[in-house]
């Protein structure tokens, strides 16, 4: 199975661009975030758990994010592999994928950085958060959080996989529109064949 990952800061399109990849590449998207907001919307006990964390954009546990992964791992269908998105966010959860996968013998096929300036983030998170109504994007403090958390805990797994030789960055800016999103999502593209070989 492969495995494939989005990285990047909040707002940078890794939600956005999931739906062309995983239609292309005949893939089984897995967002963390969704899943969670999924158990939140259900009124579940985990969900109830994750939400305070999540609305002062705080992460949650690893053993709830990895729990989630894991299930997902071992539903089989029909798909060539899995997109992660939003996961892993530390290089604890980097470390603890490795092994899951290594135990269903598997391994991470490629990374995929999306990166956009500081600026871009802001507008797009404001943008998205008159669409989609969520509380982590609707407060300057809990974006900055975000973004420092991003920096903090985040960006360490990059050195991570490029060490491993694992990393393909792309510039998330594409301009703007859906012209702009087609051009990310080309340049995306690009990065996934070069993993392919
Ligand atoms: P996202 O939709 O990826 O922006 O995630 C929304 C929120 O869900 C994050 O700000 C975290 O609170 C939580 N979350 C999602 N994925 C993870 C993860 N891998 N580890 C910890 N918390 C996560």
């Amino acid at each position: 199975m492969k495995c494939y990952i989005f990285v990047g800061p909040p707002g940078c399109g890794k939600g956005t661009h999931s739906v062309p990849v995983v239609r292309d590449f005949n893939l089984c998207h897995l967002s963390t975030g969704e899943l969670l907001r999924e158990q939140i919307a259900q009124g579940t006990e985990l969900g109830l758990k994750a939400k305070s964390l999540m609305d002062a954009g705080n992460f949650v546990p690893d053993e709830v994010v990895e729990g989630m992964i894991a299930s997902q791992f071992d539903n089989p269908r029909n798909f060539d592999g899995f997109l992660l998105d939003g996961f892993p966010r530390t290089l604890g959860q980097a470390r603890d994928l490795d092994a899951m996968l290594a135990a269903r013998g598997s391994e991470v096929t490629g990374v995929i950085g999306l990166m956009i300036p500081e600026d871009l983030i802001r507008a797009r998170i404001k943008g998205r958060a008159v669409i989609e109504g969520r509380a982590d994007d609707a407060n300057d403090e809990i974006i900055t959080n975000r973004i420092n958390t991003y920096h903090e805990k985040t960006e360490p797994i990059i050195d991570y996989y490029k060490s491993k030789g694992k990393y393909y960055e792309v510039d998330g800016d594409g301009g703007p529109g859906e012209e702009g999103k087609l051009e990310v999502y080309r340049r995306i593209r690009v990065q996934m064949e070069k993993m392919e070989g």
